[in-house]
């Protein structure tokens, strides 16, 4: 058997009411390896139908019980088991999502999987640390509010980081007592198959977890439509957010979107230039560059542009080997697919014909299969710049000289993106400044790409709304009810 066969299974079911399910349309479709071009197994193509027996199967759940109505401490007592199951199955977990998304296999162990147990133990440990409060009545009436799970909750996810980003709703939405339906992104289904034998061995309660597999356009819209889903929680593009919040709107579900991003990273004088230089590689080479919070558009103080560029493009040569995914030195692996690599490419020709000069990569490196692209450097870019405007989400880099602090923040700021930003100054009054004046979610000072779980993370603008990781999440995943009690 294929290696990939080996760990991934010959076919895959969907997930429903915690049974395996033969999609009705008798379909399945391939992801395919971008490291190696090759299919990894099948996946049901899933269509209307069988979404509607997971959102029934998700109601009557929600409905009946018990996972909505037990003791929270019993729910966080299941969500620490899953945890516990989960590392048990890390290698083969760490394995699939490599072959998946074409991550190097090196982060999905050290990373990946080790954060997203991380996310299951630290939202099971909230799951009893929720209160709702005594309201100051006069002494004819006791009013208090109780926060209660929002329902059946759909949760859409991208292509980029399924695991993680998939356990960043799941586990707090599970702690919050909801019970969820699951899309991952078509490209990349496997860790959300994966995870639903995680939920099936650790015994949680049936229909609590679904998986559905299939085209955003049929399930996706099927879930967001459906009247007996209460709530969305949506990790992807933009433009994907934008149709989401216009057909959500229909049943007035509660919605939170976590989309795109084109992040400025900016480059002082006085700050650290060959930290900033680590930093800044690592800001459009991690994860090939496939990460909403990228920091894109590096900006670069004209003094010491030069000096800076030649840190820079050294990081980028030394530091961020391209290879194949199981390769333990390997750091970028293949992008997702052909389809999104030839859209990459694209970014470049247009960085070439606006007139950005081309200092490192645009080309291919000579593997004979797989979907690489060697890391990208601009310079000389015009924010104006189409590579400068749109989220590339590859190892692209655009970087643009300034010449003063109030001109860099207002370039910075003059995107429809407001996800991250970072700032490189040893002046820490300039560094707050600058810090408070961008309008961006999260804003790293002499460091790049920083998130813990108990740090909120979510966009200003058009990057969405609503926080993810810690306590600000939870809110999102609950309703506040006020109880009148007249004496
Ligand atoms: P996408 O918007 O194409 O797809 C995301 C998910 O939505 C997939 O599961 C897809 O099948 C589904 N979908 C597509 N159309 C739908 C519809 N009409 N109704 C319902 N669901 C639909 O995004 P992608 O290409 O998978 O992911 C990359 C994007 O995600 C980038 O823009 C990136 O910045 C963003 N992202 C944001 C964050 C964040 O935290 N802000 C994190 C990771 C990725």
């Amino acid at each position: 058997m294929e290696p990939a066969k080996k760990v991934a299974g010959e076919r895959k079911e969907l997930f429903i009411d915690g049974q395996w399910v033969k999609p009705a349309t008798g379909q399945y479709f391939t992801p395919i390896n971008p490291a190696t071009e090759e299919g990894i197994t099948e996946v049901p193509l899933a269509g209307e139908r069988e979404t509607d027996l997971a959102v029934t199967a998700a109601r009557r759940a929600f409905e009946e019980g018990p996972w909505s109505t037990i003791k929270p401490l019993e729910r966080g007592k299941k969500i620490f088991r899953i945890a516990e199951v989960m590392e048990q199955q890390a290698e083969e977990l760490s394995l699939i999502e490599s072959l998946d998304t074409g991550k190097p296999l090196s982060f999905t162990r050290t990373r990946d999987v080790p954060f997203a147990i991380d996310l299951l133990r630290y939202y099971a440990g909230w799951a009893n640390k929720v209160y709702g409060t005594t309201l100051p009545t006069d002494e004819t009436a006791l009013a208090c509010t109780v926060r209660e799970p929002v329902g059946v909750v759909a949760i859409i996810t991208p292509w980029n980081s399924p695991l993680i980003l998939s356990l960043m709703k799941i586990a707090p939405a599970l702690a919050m007592g909801n019970t969820l339906i699951h899309k991952p992104a078509s490209w990349t289904p496997l860790s959300a198959l994966k995870f639903a034998e995680i939920c099936q061995a650790a015994e949680l309660p049936e229909g609590v977890y679904n998986v559905i597999t299939g085209p955003g356009d049929t399930v996706g819209t099927r879930l967001v439509t459906h009247s007996d889903v209460n709530k969305v929680s949506f990790t992807g593009e933009t433009v994907t957010g934008k149709v989401i919040m216009e057909k959500a709107a229909g049943t007035l579900k509660r919605v939170s979107l976590e989309l795109g991003g084109k992040s400025p990273h900016i480059v002082f004088a006085d700050g650290d230039l060959e930290a900033a230089a680590t930093f800044a590689a690592k800001g459009f080479c991690l994860n090939q560059g496939q990460i909403c919070w990228a920091g894109s558009r590096l900006f670069v103080d004209e003094k010491v542009h030069e000096q800076f560029l030649d840190k820079l493009l050294r990081h980028v040569r030394e530091d961020w080997t391209v290879g194949d995914p199981m390769d333990a030195n390997t750091r970028v692996g293949p992008l997702i697919s052909r389809s999104h690599l030839q859209q990459v490419l694209g970014y470049i020709e247009d960085g070439k014909k606006e007139g950005a000069k081309l200092i490192l990569g645009g080309d291919r490196p000579p593997m004979k299969k797989g979907y690489y692209l060697n890391p990208t450097v601009f310079d000389q870019v015009d924010n104006r710049m189409k590579i400068a405007r749109e989220e590339i989400f590859g190892p692209v880099l655009a970087v643009i000289p300034f010449k003063e602090f109030g001109e860099v923040i207002e370039k910075a700021n003059d995107s429809f993106y407001g996800l991250a930003a970072g700032i490189w100054t040893k002046d820490m009054k300039k560094g707050y400044q600058a810090a408070r004046r961008l309008k961006a979610g999260s804003v790293w000072i002499n460091c790049y790409g920083a998130l813990d779980i108990m740090a909120p993370f979510g966009g200003f603008k058009q990057s969405g709304f609503g926080r993810e990781f810690g306590q600000e999440v939870l809110p999102l995943f609950t309703e506040t009810k006020t109880v009148w009690f007249q004496m």
